[in-house]
């Protein structure tokens, strides 16, 4: 169910910055830096409001060319998600907090430098939800054994 006031929010951030919103029909947030437009689902709670923002973030921050490998992917979505925090004064609700830590984990794995502000991002969310799994800061958690599912692909 749609939260009016969240969705309108967001359309009227948009239209300040002069972003056409429009609705996810594929079901999946994204966002074009070229044609200053994003596609977003309903708006439901905080954390549909989070990524909404999130797109926005991307829109404004995207680098000119698209992404060429795990870490400027992650350079990416990490601008993106600190726009989105920035714009709430660091202020996140803790389901922005859970949206954020489940999208750029996604992403995170891949590069898994804890020297990214993406680890920076994600260890914050940690701490306000310590329930979120699987979890980059090492508050006595045993690590993660990635050799199993290392995914072996051939280098483009
Ligand atoms: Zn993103």
């Amino acid at each position: 169910m749609e939260d009016p006031e969240l969705a309108k929010r967001i359309e009227e951030i948009c239209k300040k910055l002069g972003i056409a919103v429009h609705s996810a029909k594929s079901g999946r947030n994204c966002a074009n830096r070229k044609t200053s437009a994003i596609w977003i689902r309903a708006i439901a709670d905080a954390g549909d409001f989070a990524a909404a923002l999130h797109e926005i973030g991307h829109v404004l921050n995207d680098p000119e060319n698209p992404p060429h490998d795990h870490r400027e992917r992650l350079d990416a979505e990490a601008n993106a998600w600190q726009w989105a925090l920035d714009h709430e004064s660091g202020d996140f609700d803790l389901p922005a907090w859970i949206r954020l830590h489940s999208s750029l984990h996604e992403y995170y794995v891949a590069v898994m430098d804890p020297a990214h502000p993406a680890h920076t991002l994600l260890v914050e969310a940690e701490k306000r939800d310590a329930t979120i799994r699987p979890r980059v800061s090492s508050f006595g958690v045993p690590r993660l054994t990635l050799g199993s599912r290392k995914q072996v692909k051939p280098e483009r």
